[in-house]
């Protein structure tokens, strides 16, 4: 009978992506997925260390783990992969002692399997932190469950060292991915029905083929674009220094790029977007987003922004709020700022906003951005939208979900054969993360597919 695994992922996309590389792996290995840790050989926790909370999560679950064995459970080999295991290493065996078999590091996952008979064999945890430079990746190994979308790194690493960020010590320097190698995924994807490809990174407008010197971001994206069967191209994330002209150009002109750019600003004020080494201020930030809606009216923006940084006082703040109602953001990631190990900030400023002023602020900006987006979404009542259904709806069984191409989640009624189909759909009501509507397309049967 073949051993099982079951991967628990913690954090962002890229963490999501190195899950489903880790899966195709274990499964060339001989392994099924379960959804039962009490049925696992293998237990993979995929660990995130951008804020401190998620880092708690990994040693809640481990002491989990350590107690399904306790109360006569089956002890199976645990394997701690992610940003938490780069920075930490041997310090989880320290904190949650005989619990973890595997210590992976976020360079080193493809030496997972190896990994874990190494630790079989010697009886003792096997550890690799070790960086490595090669980002090729093989085709057809990594495990893609999700039948309308895929994946596609082209970045790994990051160079940038913002004050806040743990992510280039966890990480590590960023490294580009060959275009062959893109591009052969991408065409995977299209061969087996995909219709969207997520390129991650980062910093994707970075980017430059390490294969092809004269290939940068808006050559990979012309290259894709190109690839039949994809429908759709999305990515994240850009960096607000690095916009040029020919990349906004390119986007107007290449119908398959989604209107949606997510551009971390982080703070309304320019006096804490220095402290936090972002290299850009609320008016170059201001006078990119005036470019950008130049360049593409209809295209949706989204964020990342962090209160409580250290020295932000109220006026600080209110720039925060400002700079959120003047961009009118489709959607954002908010969160509490707490120190991270290693970084500038942590290193050299006192986290000196109080937790409560952390609460008060966060609070305020999430009411705040859910006014805009319960006021954007209500824009869209009454119009008729292109929806890539990409998944039946959580919330009912008879519904799915999709998104336009500027990301709004459209749920609708319909059978499960529409998933995968791009549809027209008429909005007829909004909430602040979602809006309703019907498809326009008149059918044949309940089970068919529409005629367009
Ligand atoms: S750009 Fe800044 S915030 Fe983004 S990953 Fe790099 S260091 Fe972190």
């Amino acid at each position: 009978m073949a051993r099982k695994y079951l991967i628990e992922t913690f954090g962002c996309q890229m963490n999501v992506h190195d899950s489903e590389r880790m899966a195709g792996l274990l499964e060339q290995a001989g392994f099924e997925s379960t959804d039962d840790a009490g049925d696992a050989d293998v237990v993979v926790i995929n660990t995130c260390s951008v804020r401190e909370r998620a880092e708690g999560q990994l040693y809640t679950r481990l002491g989990e783990l350590r107690q399904l064995a306790k109360d006569g459970g089956r002890r199976p080999i645990v394997a701690v992969a992610g940003c938490v295991a780069q920075q930490e290493g041997e310090t989880i065996l320290r904190r949650a002692p005989g619990v973890t078999d595997v210590i992976v590091g976020t360079q080193a996952i493809r030496r997972l399997p190896v990994l874990i008979e190494q630790a079989e064999a010697q009886a003792a945890p096997a550890i690799d932190l070790n960086p490595y430079d090669d980002v090729t990746w093989p085709l057809g190994v990594t495990r893609r469950d999700d039948p309308v979308k895929g994946y596609v790194t082209i970045i790994e690493g990051c160079n940038e060292f913002c004050s806040f960020c743990v992510v280039p010590y966890t990480r590590g320097h960023e490294r580009m991915r060959p275009r062959t190698d893109i591009l052969a995924e991408v065409r995977e994807l299209a061969a087996t029905g995909r219709k969207e490809v997520q390129l991650l990174g980062q910093i994707v407008n970075h980017y430059e083929a390490p294969d092809e010197p004269s290939c940068d971001f808006t050559g990979l994206l012309e290259a894709i674009h190109d690839v039949d069967g994809i429908e759709r191209i999305r990515f994240a994330s850009p960096h607000p220094r690095h916009f040029d002209d020919r990349f906004l150009a390119a986007m107007a002109r290449l119908p398959k790029i989604c209107r949606h750019l997510h551009l971390p600003v982080q703070s309304g004020s320019t006096r804490v977007l220095q402290a936090m080494r972002r290299r850009y201020t609320r008016e170059s930030y201001l006078d990119l987003v005036a470019r950008i809606r130049a360049s593409l009216p209809e295209v949706a923006l989204s964020t990342d922004m962090i209160v409580g940084f250290p020295g932000e006082t109220d006026e600080d703040f209110g720039e925060t709020l400002s700079l959120t109602d003047a961009v009118g953001y489709h959607s954002m990631f908010s969160f509490k700022y707490s120190p991270r190990p290693n970084t500038l900030a942590e290193k050299r400023l006192a986290d000196d906003v109080s937790e409560e002023e952390k609460t008060r602020r966060i609070v305020a900006l999430q009411a705040r951005q859910r006014d805009v987006q319960m006021r954007l979404n209500a824009r869209l009542v009454g119009r008729t939208v292109d929806v890539l259904v990409d998944a039946a709806s959580r919330r009912r069984e008879t519904e799915l979900s999709g998104r336009t191409t500027q990301n709004v989640v459209v749920n609708l009624p319909g059978p499960n054969a529409w998933i995968g189909r791009t549809l027209r759909v008429r909005v007829e009501r909004a909430g602040p993360h979602s809006v309703w509507g019907r498809s326009t397309a008149v059918f044949d049967s309940e089970a068919a597919a529409p005629r367009l």
